[in-house]
């Protein structure tokens, strides 16, 4: 028998992270109406299951958020499908801005889907575990801060999407300016109940809101830890 080095174990997965399972979740994304192939081709190309531990890696294709320490959490495929067909509606992504990188997942999703992909995290390890897993799957079109993602990258703007993976209490005016014209924000907004917001800018000083869906997310904290 061979011995596979853990490394190796992690990245091509065993038992239930394998490729029928993920085909099952792709099924299953496409029966709860994510359309959009580029995202689901995407998503089909990223192992979920090397973003959590070892421990939570049968449960990596499950419609499910689960823990990834610090308090925070992996989003639920369906949402990270979602919010990423929201943000492209059919359209190539040139410089996309994402708020939350949390263990990265989504990151790694949009590094498929956007020509430029920058990330901002609060929480420091998060951020070194992050930079670590896009390491493993090769995302060279992706970039890391460790800053307050309310304040977004003025030195980086405009981006074409911008997609923020925690529940802000209000949309922050720093993201309103960084977004390029027809560009779009994808936002969830509440503290108890969350709803995901689509923000749209057609022109310099035209921004149109849309109210999409009730979504439950950690909350957007301030300052850095
Ligand atoms: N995008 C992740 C979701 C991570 S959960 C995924 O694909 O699974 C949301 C993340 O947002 C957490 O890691 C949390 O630390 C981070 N976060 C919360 N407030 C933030 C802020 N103001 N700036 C940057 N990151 C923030």
């Amino acid at each position: 028998m061979a011995i596979l080095k853990p490394s190796l174990v992690k990245a091509t997965g065993i038992g239930m992270t394998s490729q029928r399972t993920r085909e099952r979740m792709l099924t299953r994304l496409r029966e709860q109406g994510i359309k959009d192939e580029v995202v689901l081709s995407a998503i089909s190309a990223i192992p979920r299951h090397i973003f959590v531990d070892e421990a939570l890696s049968i449960r990596a294709y499950e419609d499910v958020s689960l823990p990834i320490g610090f308090g925070q959490t992996i989003s639920q495929p369906y949402i990270v499908a979602r919010m990423s067909e929201i943000l492209r509606k059919g359209n190539t992504l040139n410089k996309v801005l994402e708020i939350g990188t949390g263990c990265g997942y989504q990151t790694a999703v949009l590094s498929k889907i956007a020509a430029e992909v920058y990330s901002v995290e609060r929480i420091r390890p998060l951020v070194m575990k992050a930079r670590s897993h896009l390491r493993e799957l090769k995302c060279v079109n992706v970039k890391l801060a460790h800053a307050d993602g309310n304040m977004g990258l003025p030195q980086l703007a405009p981006f074409d999407g911008i997609i923020v993976t925690a529940a802000a209490s209000h949309i922050p005016q720093g993201l309103l300016d960084q977004l390029a014209i027809g560009g779009r924000l994808v936002i969830p907004v509440g503290t108890d109940e969350q709803i995901l917001y689509l923000v749209e800018r057609p022109s310099k000083f035209d921004y149109r809101q849309t109210k999409l869906e009730p979504v439950k997310f950690v909350p957007l904290l301030g300052g850095t830890s």
